[in-house]
C-alpha cells in the first residue's frame, strides 16, 4: 500500500542538525550531471555515483497547488499524485505493483505547491523496467470514473486526517490570511469544499492531466549505477513519442501587504501553543540571491546556533523549538518561523523577544564571522545529505522545482557561499517589517465569537 506523502504546504520545517567539526578546509561538492533535452521538450539528468547495482528514478513534473487557478478547482495536482498510481492498459495497477515489489524496489509520489514528483529506487537492473513503466503511465494513464469518485473519497479522508494534526491547521489558516489573490492561498491538499465537490469533476480532471502532464512540463532525474548510452537509448524509445504542450494558467500576482495581518486558531482540545509568523519575500529567482539569503537567513535568526535558540529553547526554555519555516518557491512566498511554546501565556514574551533580534538585524547588526559559521554549515548540511542515489535525485528535483533548472542545487549553494554581511542586511531592512507580515497563534481554547482565525 502507497503511503501519501503530500505536503500541507509549501512551508516545510528544517530539522535542525548538529553542528559539524571546525577544520575542514576542503568542502565536498555536488555530483557532476549531464542534462539532455528530447526533441517533445522533456529534460533527462542523469547522475552516475559510486553505488554499485542501486538507482534511483525521480520524475519532477513541474506542477502543484500553485497551478490550481480555477475557483472551485483546488486540490487537483494532488489527486493526480494518487490517481498516477492507477496504471494503464499496459501496466494495470496490480501487475506493476507486483512487478515493483517482486523487483525489491521502493515507490512513491509527493506533492507541494510547485511540483508532483514520483520516484522509485532500488536495484539497477531494474532500471529497463523502470523506464518502459514510467514512460508509459505519464502518456497512458487510465481511469475510471468510478474510480475517480472513490479516489476522491480517499482524498476527503486524507484531508480530515491532517487537519486533525494542530499544526496543519495552523498552516493552512496562516496560508489562508497570508495570501490574499495568489494560489498560495490554499495548502496542498486544496479547499475543503472543493475536495467535498471533487467526485463531480472527473471531465474536468481528465483536463487537467492533459493541460500538465505533458513531456516539456517534466524532468526526469536518473542517478547512480547505469550505462548513459544503454538508458539514454530506452528513454528516447520510451519516451520519444509523448507529446504535446504544457499549458501556462494566469496565476494571479499577490499584492504588496500594507498592514500586519493576525489570526487565532483557537484548538478545542490540550495542544502545545504556537506562534507562526511570516513575510512576504522574493521568490527563489535563478537570476537573484533571494533564494541562497532565505535559505541562509533562517538558520541565522532561528537556528540551533542562532542567540534567540539559546535565550528561547535552551536558556529560559520558555520554547520547546524554534525553526524557520522557508522553502523555496517558484512566485514570492513567506519567510518566518514558527516557535512551539510551553505555555501561552508566554506568547507575547516570545513574539516581543523575537521581533527585538529582527529589529537589531534591521538596523544594520549582524556579526561577519557568524554569517560565514552559517553559509558553512548550511552548505556542508545540503551536501552532506547527497549520500544515496535516492537523496541525490530528491535533493536535485525539489531545487529545481521552483526554477526548472536542474542545475539549481549546484547554483544555490555558489550562490550561498558568496553572500555578504551587505546582502542580508539589505534583504531584512527591505522584507522584514511588520506591515509585511502575518501573525497567527495557535493554542488550546473555545473559538471566539465570529470563528476561529
Ligand atoms: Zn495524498
Amino acid at each position: 500500500m502507497r503511503v501519501c506523502l503530500a505536503i500541507a504546504l509549501a512551508l516545510v520545517c528544517a530539522a535542525p542538525v548538529p553542528a559539524l567539526g571546525q577544520g575542514r578546509k576542503k568542502m565536498a561538492a555536488t555530483p557532476p550531471l549531464t542534462v539532455t533535452r528530447l526533441p517533445n521538450g522533456l529534460t533527462v539528468v542523469t547522475v552516475r555515483t559510486p553505488t554499485p547495482g542501486v538507482v534511483a528514478y525521480y520524475t519532477l513534473m513541474r506542477v502543484g497547488s500553485r497551478n490550481e487557478v480555477e475557483p472551485g478547482h483546488t486540490g487537483f495536482a494532488h489527486f493526480f499524485e494518487h490517481v498516477m498510481f492507477y496504471g494503464t492498459p499496459t501496466w494495470p495497477r496490480a501487475k506493476w505493483e507486483d512487478a515493483v515489489k517482486s523487483r525489491g524496489l521502493e515507490s512513491n509520489a509527493f506533492t507541494s505547491s510547485d511540483m508532483t514528483v514520483f520516484h522509485l529506487s532500488g536495484t539497477a537492473a531494474a532500471l529497463p523496467f523502470i523506464i518502459e513503466s514510467e514512460a508509459d503511465r505519464f502518456q497512458h494513464l487510465t481511469y475510471s470514473e468510478a474510480a475517480f469518485q472513490t479516489e476522491a473519497r480517499t482524498i476527503l479522508g486524507e484531508y480530515h486526517k491532517s487537519i486533525s494534526n494542530p499544526l496543519l491547521k495552523m498552516f493552512e489558516a496562516f496560508a489562508d490570511k497570508a495570501f490574499t489573490a495568489h494560489t498560495y492561498k490554499h495548502t496542498t491538499l486544496g479547499f475543503l469544499a472543493d475536495i467535498q465537490a471533487m467526485p463531480g469533476y472527473y471531465q474536468y480532471s481528465r483536463e487537467f492531466f492533459q493541460r500538465y502532464y505533458r513531456p516539456d512540463n517534466a524532468t526526469i532525474f536518473i542517478v547512480g549505477d547505469f550505462e548513459p548510452k544503454v538508458v539514454g537509448a530506452l528513454v528516447k524509445q520510451h519516451y520519444g513519442r509523448w507529446t504535446g504542450k504544457s499549458f501556462q494558467p494566469r496565476i494571479p500576482v499577490e499584492p504588496p501587504q500594507t498592514a500586519e495581518r493576525t489570526g487565532h486558531v483557537a484548538w478545542p482540545t490540550p495542544t502545545l501553543p504556537r506562534l507562526l509568523v511570516g513575510y512576504h519575500t522574493p521568490a527563489a529567482s535563478p537570476k537573484t540571491k533571494d533564494a541562497a539569503i532565505q535559505q541562509v537567513l533562517g538558520p541565522l535568526l532561528f537556528g540551533p546556533q542562532s542567540p534567540l535558540y539559546r535565550d528561547l529553547v535552551l536558556g529560559r526554555q520558555l520554547c520547546l523549538d524554534l525553526d524557520d519555516t522557508y522553502d523555496d518557491l517558484r512566485d514570492p512566498g513567506v519567510f518566518g518561523y514558527l516557535a512551539t511554546l510551553k505555555s501561552a501565556k508566554d506568547l507575547p514574551e516570545v513574539q516581543r523577544t523575537i521581533d527585538a533580534a529582527i529589529d537589531e538585524l534591521r538596523a544594520g547588526q549582524l556579526d561577519a564571522k557568524r554569517l560565514a559559521d552559517v553559509q558553512s554549515h548550511r552548505r556542508y548540511r545540503v551536501l552532506m545529505a547527497l549520500e544515496t542515489p535516492d537523496q541525490i535525485a530528491r535533493a536535485l528535483a525539489a531545487a529545481a522545482a521552483p526554477t526548472g533548472d536542474p542545475r539549481t542545487l549546484e547554483q544555490r549553494l555558489d550562490q550561498i557561499a558568496k553572500l555578504t554581511v551587505k546582502d542580508l542586511l539589505a534583504f531584512a531592512k527591505q522584507h522584514l517589517g511588520k506591515e509585511n507580515r502575518t501573525v497567527v497563534t495557535l493554542a488550546a481554547g473555545v473559538p471566539a465569537k465570529g470563528g476561529a482565525q
